[in-house]
């Protein structure tokens, strides 16, 4: 039987955050895939746990992943760390993930700290609808077209940036969504310099102009304004359609008054609701 790959969050500043669970999956596992084994190594160090590692890495997740796959089908267990985090956001461990899925070896993924949750939860925008979206991508034109793309997403919007590109992607969401757009920076999280600066697009800038700022951002950006009245989908129909059903409509009139209060194409809706 295969043994199971655990997924392992580490500190992303602060080593209070390890939790009993992760020391104790971090003891019982035969070995350790690490992003970077030096990082890694300290972890165990201050544990007091001496363990096999493996390096797994952006470079060499084919041939290291084979390597930890064989391992995990021959009944080893295996965690997995990334430098700092949850494994498999925003970093290598998606590549691992997906191969132990292909191969139907169980994966275990266990709660800890993840740096977009940290700052969302801190950020003082809204959290019930957002959107993670990661690294932009590095090269201008690519940058500008995903932020175009995002200009209307009215979920609030998090993004992951080194420090040496955050004036770069500061100017670019500010030509982009506005200059009144309110922006969360949520610098050096968990750690003894931990800031959370609450202002605008344009007082980011203003903050940040000319500046290589010193530690990782997570930067939480408010989503659009709602368009004005809302856009309803043909889900939402059904709902209505239901609700009137039950008030004893028949099918037809059900369909024709929902479509007609929510704004949808009567026959789509009819057709759509064709099994209620
Ligand atoms: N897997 C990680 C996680 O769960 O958050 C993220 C890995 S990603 C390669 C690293 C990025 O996460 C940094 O560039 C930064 O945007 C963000 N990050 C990590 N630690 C942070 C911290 N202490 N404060 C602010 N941002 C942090």
């Amino acid at each position: 039987m295969a043994g199971t790959l655990y997924l392992v969050p580490t500190p992303i500043g602060n080593l209070g955050d390890i939790s009993r669970r992760v020391a104790e999956t971090l003891e019982r596992v035969d070995l350790i895939a690490a992003e970077d084994t030096r990082v890694t190594l300290k972890l165990l160090n201050h544990l007091g746990l001496k363990k096999p590692l493996i390096s797994y890495y952006r470079h060499n997740t084919e041939e290291a992943g084979r390597q930890v796959l064989d391992r995990l089908l021959a009944g080893e267990s295996c965690a997995l760390c990334t430098d700092a985090g949850t494994p498999a956001i925003s970093d290598p461990g998606e590549d691992l993930v997906a191969l132990c899925a292909l191969h139907d070896v169980p994966v275990e993924s266990l709660p800890g700290p993840c740096a977009l949750v940290v700052a969302l939860a801190a950020s003082g925008l809204p959290t019930a609808r957002f959107v993670f979206e990661g690294f932009l991508p590095m090269n201008k034109k690519n940058r500008r077209s995903r932020l175009e793309a995002l200009a209307g997403e009215e979920r609030t919007l998090i993004l992951y940036e080194a420090p040496h590109k955050l004036t770069a992607t500061l100017a670019d969401l500010r030509e982009v969504f506005g200059p009144d757009r309110r922006i969360s920076l949520c610098r050096e999280l968990t750690k003894l310099h931990e800031e959370i600066f609450r202002t605008t697009l344009d007082g980011a800038m203003e903050r940040y102009q000319g500046e290589v700022p010193r530690g990782e951002f997570v930067l939480v950006v408010e989503g659009a304004p709602a368009k004005e009245g809302e856009e309803y989908t043909l889900e939402d129909g059904l709902g209505r359609v239901e609700a009137l059903l039950k008030e004893g409509l028949s099918r037809k009139d059900a369909v024709k008054q929902a479509a007609r209060e929510l704004g949808l194409s009567r026959n789509e809706l009819y057709a759509a609701a064709l099994d209620l």
